[in-house]
């Protein structure tokens, strides 16, 4: 599932193809995509583009009128540009819904489409104001690039949980997902069971740190792509080549040699090095 490094490169490579454009008309193939969403999808229409932003894993579209649109890509979601001839010749049966552009300078006629293969992706489409008041969208934590290390440190000895299942929640910090929080974690020296409250005020810093450093240099690789993620042009991410934890079960420990682990934490398979990774 695409996490914070995959939406920001998402973000990234939208923002300059889409803002200024407007909306010509929207087509919604799939109706489940669009189920929830606070006001039908044709609101965008004669509408423009002024950003192109993220919030936890979700990406937002702000149109002015202060209109907005919010994406969450989910398993498989993509959302991408595409030329009506690209799109008439493909015949992709998995787009669930059509965002008809206009003409930019040098551009031509494009179309921005949300590719999805399993359909779990989902589109909010409303004023911005409805969108943000969203139930999924207002429990959201703080960005957890934003927060400053006592801030992230407090909110830590705040909440009862292991580490590893309150990296996952979105409503204590916003966009990690399983692959980020157990490189983290790894990158800490942090064990995925230690107890959040009984964590040492140093190795609260460090796991703050270790956040901050794997999520800049995901982002700067264009995230990880494991599964089905690619950006917007198709290219895939790097990121799961410098992968140290996540997936690598019986590899030798990039620290000590020792063979990384797999356990169930949570319900969600959780990659650590039970030598390395201590529980304080
Ligand atoms: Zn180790």
């Amino acid at each position: 599932m695409p996490e914070l490094p995959e939406v920001e490169s998402v973000v990234r490579a939208l923002a300059p193809m889409l803002t200024g454009r407007s909306v010509k008309n929207v087509r919604v193939l799939n109706r489940s995509t669009v189920a929830g969403s606070p006001r039908k999808p044709s609101v965008l229409e004669g509408r423009r583009v002024e950003r192109v932003l993220r919030r936890g894993k979700y990406i937002v579209v702000h149109f002015d009128e202060a209109f907005a649109m919010a994406v969450h890509l989910r398993m498989t979601g993509w959302l991408g540009v595409k030329t009506q001839a690209q799109v008439a010749e493909e015949q992709d049966k998995f787009v669930r819904m059509v965002f008809e552009l206009d003409e930019a300078p040098g551009r031509g006629a494009e179309w921005l489409l949300f590719r999805d293969i399993r359909k779990f992706g989902r589109v909010w489409c409303g004023r911005r104001e409805e969108i943000i008041a969203l139930k999924s969208f207002n429990k959201l934590g703080p960005e957890p690039l934003a927060i400053t290390p006592e801030a992230f440190a407090e909110r830590l000895h705040a909440h009862r949980g292991r580490l590893k299942s309150l990296l996952l929640n979105q409503a204590f910090l916003a966009g990690l997902g399983n692959i980020y929080a157990d490189e983290a974690l790894f990158e800490a020296g942090l064990h995925p069971l230690a107890l959040a409250q009984q964590v040492k005020p140093d190795s609260a810093r460090r796991l703050h740190a270790a956040i901050q450093a794997i999520l800049g240099k995901a982002i700067s690789a264009g995230g990880s792509s494991i599964d089905d993620y690619l950006h917007p042009d198709g290219t895939p991410g790097w990121f799961q080549r410098e992968l140290k934890a996540y997936g690598r079960e019986g590899e030798p420990c990039t620290r000590c040699k020792a063979p990384i682990k797999r356990d169930v934490v949570g319900q969600r398979g959780t990659w650590y090095c039970a030598k390395c990774q201590k529980k304080r």
